[in-house]
């Protein structure tokens, strides 16, 4: 008996436990540890019997390869869902999960605080479609707001760069209802964080660029079904549209798995010295983080989700662009970028007036969403301290 094969029945393990042994069959490679990278296009048969049989299960690379179905079992065992399919980008799995539940003529309600690229699918395409597109802010009363063709709700929680925790149960609720499917972006949390499919969400969704690959190289998104009837049409746009990732990227998304939640750990560590070294800096008008106790989501926070990961945002109390600009450009350790859940420390500027509509941004001050990584806390907090002074 090798590896994996002795864990038959992975459920009775706790969560650590199956991420070392999901998503790999060594019997079925020799006894090598990890899946090897099947890049293949065509898949051979020695007979048309064998290549029609309709329970064939590789068929042609661009719906999977040996290393995809891993890929997809490991991430339906992580959420605890029925089946996955892997997509090229976060962004595509979004869409994808999008158009294989709307269709012309319904009503769909997103959250304000979704990760931006998403709004401009949203107000471009899905209108163009025919798709009546509506926002909703994270704490408003959705039951005021369905309409007789609303057919998707759309979460992401907790939201881009200000990280609104929705009351995920009081939506699924209310959702189920109606008949409405229920979407969720659960990036922040990586699938282990935070578990949609316990509340009754039908997809849960993430960019794999961000914590499960969590080393700042690939691109790539996996979108998860909690049961068959949502699965299928799933599967069913997937194929259509074409989306599918690649064997190497799948590689690295499976093996950032088995490391991710001792990144998460460091990350909330990591994080919370780095708040507490500058969270008392008068430069700073308030800080957005679920996990700082006096953040107004951390009763939820704490109530849906195991633990935090390395985002914050900074509000900078109104002073020049230029002061800004000044003091990040400043920073030696933290330079401009997008992505974040990588090894190393990032910050980005966020415009959030041109990406809220329900819930209109209004703050005049420069916010700063930053990412933390493995570094030494205290020489961050050294870094920072040292920017956020200019501002004086
Ligand atoms: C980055 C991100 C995405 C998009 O992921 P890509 O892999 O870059 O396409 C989607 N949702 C959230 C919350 C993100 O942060």
């Amino acid at each position: 008996m090798i590896g994996s094969l002795k864990l038959k029945d992975k459920s009775t393990f706790g969560e650590n436990t199956r991420l070392v042994h999901l998503g790999r069959e060594p019997d079925k490679y020799y006894g090598v540890v990890n899946p090897p990278i099947s890049r293949s296009s065509t898949i051979l048969y020695d007979s048309i019997e064998a290549y029609s049989d309709p329970k064939t299960e590789y068929r042609y690379g661009r719906l999977g390869t040996p290393i995809t179905k891993q890929f997809e079992k490991a991430m339906s065992e992580l959420e605890g869902g029925y089946g996955a399919i892997a997509a090229p980008s976060g962004q595509s799995a979004i869409t994808t999960s999008l158009l294989a539940f709307l269709k012309a003529g319904d009503h769909v309600l997103i959250i304000d605080s979704l990760y931006p690229p998403v709004r401009y699918f949203c107000n471009n395409m899905l209108a163009r479609y025919g798709i009546d597109v509506e926002y909703y802010s994270a704490h408003d009363d959705l039951a005021a707001r369905l309409k007789p063709n609303t057919a998707v709700i759309y979460m992401e929680s907790p939201g881009s760069a200000t990280f609104e925790i929705q009351d995920v149960p009081a939506i699924v609720k209310l959702a189920k209802s109606k008949n409405i499917v229920t979407i969720i972006d659960n990036s922040w949390a990586g699938g282990y964080l935070y578990k949609p499919f316990d509340h009754g969400v039908d997809i849960s969704l993430q960019s794999c660029s961000k914590y499960i690959g969590g080393h700042s190289d690939i691109i790539m998104g996996v979108s998860v079904a909690r049961d068959k009837e949502h699965y299928k049409p799933l599967r069913a746009a997937a194929n259509d549209l074409g989306v599918t990732a690649g064997p190497d990227d799948i590689y690295l998304a499976l093996r950032g798995l088995r490391t991710m939640p001792l990144r998460f750990k460091q990350a909330q560590e990591n994080t919370m010295a780095v708040l507490d070294g500058i969270k008392n800096h008068t430069a700073i008008e308030r800080l957005f983080y679920p996990a700082l106790p006096d953040d107004p989501n951390h009763a939820l926070w704490k109530r849906d989700f195991k633990g935090a990961n390395g985002v914050f945002s900074a509000l900078i109390k109104s002073t020049s662009k230029d002061a800004v600009c000044e003091a990040v450009n400043s920073l030696k350790l933290i330079p401009v970028g997008s992505s974040w859940g990588g090894y190393e420390s990032l910050l980005q500027p966020q415009y959030l007036e041109k990406y809220r509509s329900a819930n209109p941004w209004e703050n005049k001050g420069a916010m700063l969403r930053f990412h933390i990584g493995l570094e030494d806390p205290d020489d961050l907090i050294t870094d920072l301290r040292c920017a956020l002074d200019k501002l004086l």
